[in-house]
C-alpha cells in the first residue's frame, strides 16, 4: 500500500510544478491574528491560509494545539499577553511541517509534547528530511529554521487519549489517514470545541499532506474520517480548522461542507473521466463548481485534481 502511494507521490510530482509545494513556500510574511472563540480557548489564524494554532488557558497551564515554527513566536507572544501560565502540553494534528516544527520556540516552558507513534515515526522519517532540508536551504522563507532544532515527542500514543488539567477535559482521538498518515483531533466537552487540524480547511481548497516529495493524502479516507467524526453527533458549537477562518457557532454545517466539497469534486472529475480526458486535460479544463468559486489558494485544486482522477481508478471509491 505505502509503495503504491508512493508511486501516485512521483506521478504527482511530475505532473506538477505550481502545487503541493507552495504549502511551505508560499511568499509574504505569516501574520496570526486571535480570536477567542469560547471561554479559555483562543484561536489563532494564518493570515495567509497557511496553519492555524489554538491554545487553551487552565488553571494549570496552557495546551497548545499545532506549533509552525514559521510563526510559533506570533503565538507565544499571543500566549504571554493572554497569561502568565506555562505552556504544559503541545499536541500536534499531524506530522507535517507547518504543524509539528514549532515545538523548539517553547522549550523555556519545557511543555510535555503528544503526538502519536505514527507522527514520532514521520519526524523521524520524512518529515525529519524535510526540516533538515529547510534548516540547510538558506531561502528566505525558511529562515526560522535555521537556529531552530526538531523537537521530538515526549509521549506518542495509538488510539485515543484523554488529558485532564484545570477543570477540562481533552479528548485526543487518532481519526487515521486521510490529509496525513496519522490525523488527530482534539474535542473538550466542557467548551462545546471540537479542534480538526487539517481533516477540516474552510473557504480554502485543502491541502495534501506532502513532506521531502512523499506524498499521503487519500480522499476515499478523508470521506470516512469526516463521515465518522459527523456520526458521533457531538455537542460542538464550532469546528475549528486546520487552515482558514473559523466559523464560531456553525457546529457540523462545516464539516458537511468539507463533505460536499470532495463529493461534488470528485463526481466532476468523473464525469471528465467518462468523456475520455486525461489527467493534464482535467487539470486544464476542470470548472469550478459556484458554490466553491470563492475558496482561497487554487494553485492547490491542481494537485487534488490530480488526486481526484488516480485515486478514482485505483480505488474505485
Ligand atoms: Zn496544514
Amino acid at each position: 500500500m505505502r509503495a503504491i502511494q508512493n508511486f501516485i507521490g512521483i506521478l504527482v510530482a511530475v505532473g506538477l510544478s505550481a502545487g503541493p509545494a507552495l504549502a511551505q513556500g508560499d511568499a509574504g510574511p505569516d501574520k496570526m491574528e486571535m480570536k477567542k472563540i469560547a471561554e479559555d480557548v483562543y484561536f489563532l489564524e494564518n493570515s495567509r491560509g497557511s496553519s492555524n494554532a489554538v491554545f487553551v488557558v487552565t488553571s494549570e497551564g496552557v495546551l497548545l494545539f499545532d506549533a509552525d515554527i514559521k510563526t510559533a513566536d506570533q503565538v507565544l507572544a499571543a500566549i504571554r499577553k493572554t497569561t502568565d501560565k506555562k505552556v504544559r502540553y503541545i499536541v500536534t494534528s499531524h506530522s507535517a511541517g507547518d504543524h509539528a516544527t514549532g515545538m523548539w520556540v517553547y522549550r523555556e516552558d519545557k511543555p510535555t509534547y503528544i503526538s502519536t507513534r505514527k507522527q514520532m515515526r514521520d519526524l523521524m522519517m520524512q518529515e525529519g528530511a524535510g526540516f533538515a532540508e529547510r534548516k540547510a536551504s538558506g531561502k528566505p522563507q525558511d529562515a526560522a529554521y535555521k537556529n531552530a532544532e526538531m523537537v521530538l515527542p515526549d509521549v506518542a500514543f495509538e488510539g485515543a487519549l484523554t488529558l485532564r488539567m484545570g477543570g477540562l477535559t481533552f479528548q485526543l482521538t487518532e481519526e487515521g489517514s486521510a490529509h496525513s498518515t496519522s490525523d488527530v483531533t482534539l474535542y473538550i466537552p466542557q467548551r462545546r470545541v471540537f479542534l480538526t487540524g487539517d481533516l477540516l480547511d474552510t473557504e480554502i481548497h485543502p491541502g495534501q499532506g506532502e513532506s521531502a516529495g512523499v506524498f499521503f493524502s487519500n480522499v476515499k479516507n478523508w470521506l470516512v474520517l469526516l463521515d465518522n467524526i459527523m456520526a458521533r453527533k457531538l455537542p460542538v458549537d464550532t469546528y475549528i480548522p486546520g487552515h482558514g477562518p473559523v466559523h464560531v457557532g456553525r457546529g457540523v454545517a462545516d464539516l458537511e461542507e468539507q463533505k460536499k466539497y470532495f463529493v461534488t469534486m470528485r463526481d466532476e472529475v468523473s464525469k471528465m473521466i467518462m468523456a475520455g480526458k486525461t489527467v493534464e486535460q482535467v487539470q486544464a479544463e476542470f470548472k469550478l463548481p459556484a458554490e466553491f468559486a470563492h475558496y482561497k489558494r487554487p494553485p492547490r485544486l491542481k494537485s487534488f485534481l490530480n488526486l481526484f482522477y488516480k485515486q478514482l481508478q485505483e480505488q474505485g471509491f
